[in-house]
């Protein structure tokens, strides 16, 4: 369930119409709920009520507006961060250090150090070199750092091939075939405290079974270690639930999940730990735009173009996703359309041959289910701005990230005097 509901014929956040946001901030704009995300955050949580204690971390990658990382901080969530600027963020946000956990191939030794000094959570090591880069920082700085080692279980996770994580061949983890030695490996470092095992596979997961398998493996290594002499008290399952794009789509629910996670990791005996981002903010937000104009070429379907384009919301030029489409005052006809943006690729399209309301020049419409990966995966190509964010609450709503003019992206850029 979410907030985004038509009232009297016109598509509403929470309390207030959808135009009222286009007039006073202009478009396109992503527009967020803040009762969607507390709902998510507490579906998610009860989901997991069978678990003792779970630790849940928001990924920040999905969705890194301060005010968004606000909202699930005060519902307890800790946050995921794969950047130091994304632990900066979380920081920043009002998110304990403590409850952070630093994941990423590629941490660089700044990032380490920034991480270590910040005092997070927990270090998810994504390979043995970092884990001895890692030790050897912290040690000079007198600490030894909580972490966990993340493994490949090489677990097809039947999503997108580019946000598929868990196979043998992708660049996460460690395999599993040599997870025990490198983790006992690392826990004899002076810098580390090696305290659990992560996992990730990938996201939008539209099936449990693959996840399922993946804390097979993970549970078994488990018991490898401990046969080995290796203390584990903690098991970060990642995050991955998918969402539906399309009304009516069905996704395993976060009550289907906890039930499998139960079952799954039964005896443990760990502290459990999740990442979900998607399923969070995912439905949680909407890609406001208008219609620049309609145009017609041949005899095929006419073009709708919206102010939006991939640089705004790129997932549909970068994975193929859909998004679904509506008109935010529909008069009740329809038409069949390709949807478009401005942009000079022709990978800026949004839908073809899709059934819509009938839009004409002006109109407003929204692309559904873009508060996850949406504003954080913008660019400014064809010098178009970034788009602005706007969080509703009830009937007030607030501009939380400014729109951000071609003019000052320029205002960065320098002619060196000797051209
Ligand atoms: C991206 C990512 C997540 C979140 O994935 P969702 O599908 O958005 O839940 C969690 N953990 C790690 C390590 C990630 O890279």
């Amino acid at each position: 369930m979410d907030h985004f509901q038509f009232k009297n014929g016109v598509l509403h956040v929470e309390d207030v119409p959808l135009a009222a946001i286009a007039e006073a901030v202009g478009t396109p704009v992503y527009v967020y709920s803040r009762a969607t995300l507390i709902r998510h955050a507490r579906v998610f949580r009860d989901g997991l009520s069978a678990l003792d204690n779970p630790h849940i971390a928001f990924a920040v990658k999905a969705n890194p507006n301060l005010a968004v990382l606000k909202v699930l901080g005060d519902e307890g969530f800790g946050a995921d961060v794969v950047s130091g600027g994304e632990l900066t963020r979380a920081l920043a946000a009002g998110m304990r250090a403590a409850e952070v956990v630093f994941s990423g191939v590629g941490k660089t030794h700044a990032e380490l150090i920034q991480g270590i000094e910040a005092g997070i959570g927990q270090f998810n090591l994504e390979s043995e070199e970092e884990g001895y880069e890692l030790s050897v920082i912290a040690h000079g700085l007198g600490r030894r750092v909580p972490s966990a080692l993340r493994v490949n279980p090489d677990v097809d996770a039947r999503t997108h091939e580019k946000i598929s994580t868990g196979k043998r061949e992708n660049k996460f983890g460690v395999p599993l075939d040599r997870a025990a030695e490198i983790y006992a490996a690392l826990a004899v470092l002076p810098g580390l405290e090696m305290r659990g095992v992560a996992v990730h596979i990938g996201s939008q997961l539209t099936e449990l079974e693959p996840l399922e398998t993946a804390f097979g493996k993970v549970g078994a290594l488990i018991e490898e270690l401990r046969a080995r002499g290796c203390t584990v008290t903690h098991a970060d399952l990642g995050g991955g639930l998918g969402v539906p794009y399309r009304k009516n789509e069905e996704t395993p629910t976060p009550a289907e999940y906890g039930a499998m996670v139960a079952r799954a990791t039964q005896g443990w005996n760990v502290q459990l730990m999740f990442e979900p981002g998607r399923v969070i903010a995912g439905n949680a937000g909407v890609l406001l735009t208008r219609v620049v104009r309609t145009k017609r070429s041949g005899n095929g379907p006419p073009f709708v173009v919206v102010d939006a384009a991939m640089n705004d919301l790129m997932r549909p030029a970068m994975y193929g996703a859909w998004h679904d489409f509506d008109a935010v005052a529909p008069s009740g006809e329809r038409m069949t359309a390709h949807i478009v943006g401005p942009i000079c690729e022709t990978g800026d399209t949004f839908a073809m041959d899709r059934e819509i309301d009938a839009l004409a020049t002006g109109d407003l419409a929204v692309f559904r289910t873009a508060g996850a990966y949406g504003a954080t995966m913008a660019s400014s190509y064809n010098s178009r701005g970034f788009v602005p964010e706007v969080l509703v609450d009830g009937d007030r709503f607030a501009v939380v990230a400014d729109r951000i003019d071609p003019q000052a992206i320029m205002d960065a850029e320098r002619v060196p005097e000797w051209l």
